[in-house]
């Protein structure tokens, strides 16, 4: 949609958020966006407005005013029982041309991936896919912070002329607020629109896949090593360390590579957003592909042998020395309090 003149329209902007709450207690990442939302709506003097669609949602009515919306759009029929591309599709694009937002954000799930290029189609908007940063210009645009060029850079997108500005972000980017059930909202429960079109596509059933792949992005602590491990028998000695510490392994890029670590505890662009209250970074210099994966950890200890190290920079503990010998000496600290 053309971008409308600020004198044609004197309704406050609104920041949508998509619910997906499918999986709810593992996919957070609506939860993440309508934090970021909160932020960038402090700078534009904008409302948070979560979307939600489904049958018996209350629930997440609930969770979302928790979380920070301060508005929420809620169409509760029995016909949404089931996630469908083309009824969610039209249904967003006809509140999206009665109400005008300014910003669309969705979680690039598969849901969101496969829905989100179309809506934008449809209201003849741009989109950033799979953006791994939001922040609002000084002109008090969404800017748009997506990987770009095969992954070898990091694009800054504003989307000037048309309305609205949409993006999906990978889940893992910012961090949820703490639920607070003090808080309200303004809920607006719409019906179901007459004459959406019949959808093309019928849910025959329904099954949940098994998750056989350890995933560490919810990990409370992360111990993380790099090159500077050295080898793969003493990159091991991080698996000990970490068990110690109740945590999981990550890993960077040439760790990878050289196969001391599996690719899915890759953490990075090209690999796992994480949020843990601690991470520990072994011999890692901090390159930026890597540092777009570390998102909110709370509290970071890093470790590298050289002082001007990047990692070190954005520690909030930074040891100078031999990555091995600091494991080492963890390990056997850690043992001996058990032992106490
Ligand atoms: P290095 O950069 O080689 O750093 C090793 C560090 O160890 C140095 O700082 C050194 O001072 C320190 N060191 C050496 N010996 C010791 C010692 N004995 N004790 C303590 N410290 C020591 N990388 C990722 O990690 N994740 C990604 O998702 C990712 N995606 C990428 C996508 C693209 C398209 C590209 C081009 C690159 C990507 N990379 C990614 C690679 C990234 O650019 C860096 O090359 C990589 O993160 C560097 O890993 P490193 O820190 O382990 O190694």
């Amino acid at each position: 949609m053309k971008k409308k003149n600020s004198m044609t329209t004197n309704r406050r902007k609104s920041i949508w958020v998509f619910g997906d709450y499918r999986n709810y207690y593992q996919n957070r990442v609506t939860l993440q966006l309508i934090a970021r939302a909160v932020a960038l709506a402090k700078t534009i003097n904008a409302e948070v407005c979560a979307l939600i669609f489904g049958h018996e949602i209350d629930e997440w009515i609930m969770e979302y005013t928790a979380h920070g919306a301060d508005r929420i759009l809620a169409i509760d029929d029995p016909a949404l029982k089931s996630y469908s591309t083309e009824k969610y599709l039209a249904i967003i694009e006809r509140l999206a041309r009665e109400r005008d937002p300014e910003i669309i954000l969705i979680g690039a799930t598969d849901f969101g991936r496969e829905f989100a290029p179309r809506l934008a189609k449809r209201l003849k908007t741009g989109l950033s896919a799979d953006c791994v940063g939001l922040d609002i210009t000084e002109d008090g645009l969404l800017l748009q912070i997506a990987p770009s060029f095969g992954g070898n850079m990091l694009a800054e997108i504003v989307t000037e002329f048309h309305r609205p500005q949409m993006a999906t972000v990978r889940p893992g980017t910012f961090k949820e607020i703490p639920h607070d059930y003090e808080r309200t909202a303004i809920v607006e429960r719409l019906p179901l629109m007459k004459g959406l079109p019949k959808p093309r596509v019928r849910l025959i059933e329904y099954e949940r896949s098994v998750e056989k792949e350890h995933t560490i992005e919810n990990a409370s602590v992360i111990v993380c090593g790099g090159r500077g491990m050295g080898n793969k028998e003493k990159f091991k000695k991080l698996q000990e360390l970490a068990r110690l510490l109740g945590g999981d392994v990550g890993a960077t890029r040439p760790v990878v590579y050289a196969g001391w670590a599996e690719h899915n505890v890759l953490v990075g662009q090209a690999g796992k957003h994480i949020k843990p209250k601690i991470l520990f970074s072994f011999g890692i210099s901090g390159a930026i592909q890597h540092t777009a994966g570390l998102g909110e950890a709370d509290f970071i200890v890093a470790i590298n042998k050289n002082p001007q190290a990047t990692m070190l920079k954005m520690a909030d503990v930074a040891i100078v020395g031999d990555a091995s010998d600091v494991v080492n000496n963890l390990i056997k600290e850690l043992k001996k309090r058990i032992r106490e």
